[in-house]
């Protein structure tokens, strides 16, 4: 029989504001996927967006986590202290000649001709894909660097959404992995990131499951094991928007003058359909009550009353 591996999860927040309540609910998530299969968890500053990230808000993450009652094993380097990876990573693409310099501008990209695909982004239409060098040095701007894409189908069993399918070329195009003023992007820093640290297990907003296929895509080429993947629901306010860091109430700052870490994580897991009854509890107390299946798929609407008690 096969032995069950150990498992290695993350939590990997963006350091560019006070924690709110979105990131509580992921960072629960992650934590109780983790120690409820008696796993290491890590813990990962996505500092990449060196314009609105700040290493304060960092500290105040950190904080925010003892806080509820969340801890981890390692903090592994945020990712401005890792560009020699990426550089490393990019250049192996580079040798396999996988990678071509885009010159479109925002306004070519954002143009009326290109397909929107369903999450609001752009498919690639290959505009910059057989530039002759002559074209190439035509341009007196620093070019984006993207990926070539196949045309394939990637496939992802989502522990909580289920199945989940992209084709690379239809679906999305060939993707910017390295921006124009040298920047790395998001997915190959976290695919590098992950797969560096032996993470076999994610567990995240449902927002980026439409990356899993460009993640799984690069895994691939840097011959990174596929990690277990599970993207929980978006939390929305009764008008059904989504809860973001513009919401100041819903920040730990005011969340803790107002409510107990227990009463918060109580909130939390029942919003989830962890626990029946929104009563106070502990993190460590839900350990055994946790499993996949009891999370819910959907977007779950939380009610607040201007008491700050959850409806
Ligand atoms: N840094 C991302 C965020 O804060 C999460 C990335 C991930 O978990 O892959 O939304």
């Amino acid at each position: 029989m096969q032995e069950k591996q150990h498992t290695v999860g993350r939590f990997a927040p963006t350091p560019s504001g006070r924690m709110h309540l979105g990131n509580a609910f992921a960072a629960l998530m992650a934590w109780l996927a983790v120690r409820s299969q008696g796993g290491t968890m890590l813990l990962r500053m996505e500092d990449l967006d060196t314009q609105r990230t700040k290493p304060e808000y960092a500290q105040l993450l950190r904080q925010d986590l003892q806080w509820l009652g969340l801890d981890w094993d390692t903090e592994t380097p945020c990712q401005t202290n890792r560009t020699e990876a990426y550089i490393q990573c990019f250049e192996q693409l580079q040798a396999q000649n996988l990678l071509y310099p885009c010159y479109c501008t925002r306004s070519q990209l954002h143009s009326v001709n290109a397909p929107h695909t369903s999450d609001g982004t752009y498919v690639y239409p290959g505009t910059c894909r057989n530039l002759t060098p002559l074209r190439q040095a035509s341009f007196d701007r620093a070019p984006a660097w993207r990926l070539k894409v196949p045309d394939r189908l990637y496939s992802v069993q989502d522990r909580i959404q289920g199945l989940y399918r992209e084709n690379l070329a239809a679906d999305c195009g060939d993707f910017v992995i390295r921006r124009g003023d040298g920047a790395f992007v998001y997915q190959l820093a976290v695919t590098v990131d992950d797969g560096q640290w032996g993470v076999n297990q994610v567990v995240r907003g449902v927002d980026l499951l439409s990356s899993v296929p460009r993640q799984m895509y690069l895994q691939e080429l840097f011959g990174f094991p596929q990690p277990e993947y599970a993207h929980i629901p978006l939390l929305v306010a009764p008008d059904g928007r989504r809860l973001s860091k513009r919401d100041r109430d819903m920040d730990l700052g005011v969340l803790q003058s107002r409510l107990t870490a227990p009463h918060l994580i109580g909130i939390l897991a029942c919003a989830a359909g962890i626990i029946d009854r929104a009563e106070p509890v502990s993190p460590r107390e839900l350990v055994g009550e946790f499993q996949f299946s009891k999370i819910h798929k959907d977007k779950i609407c939380l009610k607040l009353s201007k008491t700050y008690d959850f409806l």
